[in-house]
């Protein structure tokens, strides 16, 4: 999912496609206030989604500003599709690199009786490795996204503006492999 001029479009689009295919999935958002609406709309498709906490600048009239907001927003969308996935009515992603975040989904997981691998911790490639692989041997099911393709790089090169602490951090895992 790119900024909020395209929700509309991407949202459109993906109910074209899924009533036509099983194998694809959405992206939300929980830094819009819409998301929670979108979210009602799209679990009624049996759907694939993958929950971030948003990338954009968004003006504060569409977005919670507070880093805080957007984490309680996290959570309370988790905990709806943490409900459906239990439920075998959608495939569920939470993609996100935030340590306490995981932790915290993993224990609202368990108290609500969701088997570990009924939902999807999903990172980017080079990002937490170790956390990825803690992940993974608990038993939690772990995916990497990479980026590939002609616009590997600029996409690349988005996410480490989206974070500039994550120059260091690559030119770190560069250097010490
Ligand atoms: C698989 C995947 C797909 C995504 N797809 C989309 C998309 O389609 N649309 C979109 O808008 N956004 C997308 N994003 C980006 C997402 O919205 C966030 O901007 C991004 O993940 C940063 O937020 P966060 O939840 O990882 O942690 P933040 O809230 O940024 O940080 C919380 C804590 O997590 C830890 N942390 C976070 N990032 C790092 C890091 N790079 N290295 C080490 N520690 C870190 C730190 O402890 C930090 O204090 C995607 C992210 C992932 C992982």
């Amino acid at each position: 999912m790119e900024s909020t001029a395209y929700c509309d479009a991407t949202l459109d689009l993906y109910r074209v496609l899924r009533a036509e295919h099983t194998n694809v999935g959405i992206c939300l958002q929980s830094y819009l206030y819409r998301t929670d609406a979108d979210l009602e709309q799209v679990l009624a498709l049996s759907p694939m989604v993958r929950l971030v906490k948003g990338a954009y600048k968004e003006p504060a009239e569409l977005a919670y500003p507070k880093k805080s907001d957007v984490d309680e927003s996290f959570l309370r969308l988790a905990g709806e599709l943490l409900a459906a996935a239990r439920e075998g009515t959608a495939r569920i992603a939470f993609g996100t690199h935030d340590a306490d975040m995981i932790l915290e989904i993993n224990r609202r997981a368990a108290d609500m009786g969701c088997p570990r691998e009924s939902y999807e911790i999903q990172m980017l490639y080079g990002i937490q490795r170790d956390l990825q692989a803690r992940l993974a041997d608990s038993g939690y099911r772990m995916r990497v996204l990479i980026s590939y393709g002609a616009y590997w790089f600029p996409w690349y090169m988005r996410r480490l503006a989206e974070r500039p602490a994550n120059v260091g951090f690559v030119l770190r895992s560069m250097l010490t492999g």
